[in-house]
């Protein structure tokens, strides 16, 4: 999928809503539409990176950049204390249906083994 047709693209565009809790220069955040927790977040890079398994070592500070966004959003968030997850869905078989890279924050309720 190109960056044109990319949903979280034209998130990061402004073309289409989202619920937006936090954004920088490198990094945007937004609550999940089909939240899976009371608190369902998505940390998204700015870039267009299809996956995990897309990423090169420039890359490197980014992915930093985005688990330092999740630790200050998660406590925005109110779950920094009773604790929360992050995930990131790599690929078809991981789950992944938008095919931009981002990291899931789930919190607010006590999380099962996988789910
Ligand atoms: P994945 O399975 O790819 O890791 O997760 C994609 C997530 O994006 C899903 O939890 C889904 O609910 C969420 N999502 C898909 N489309 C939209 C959208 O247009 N807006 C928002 N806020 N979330 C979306
Ligand atoms: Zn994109």
């Amino acid at each position: 999928m190109s960056e044109q047709d990319c949903i979280f693209c034209k998130i990061v565009r402004g073309e289409i809503p989202a619920e937006i809790v936090h954004q920088d220069e490198h990094t945007i955040a937004f609550k999940d539409i089909h939240p899976a927790a009371p608190v369902h977040v998505l940390v998204v890079p700015r870039k267009h990176i299809p996956s995990l398994d897309d990423i090169t070592p420039a890359d490197q500070d980014l992915l930093g950049r985005m688990l330092v966004a999740a630790s200050r959003i998660a406590k925005a968030q109110g779950v920094a204390d009773s604790g929360y997850r992050t995930v990131i869905n790599c690929r078809e078989e991981a789950g992944q249906v938008v095919f931009h890279l981002h990291l899931h924050i789930l919190g607010g309720r006590r999380m099962r083994l996988m789910g």
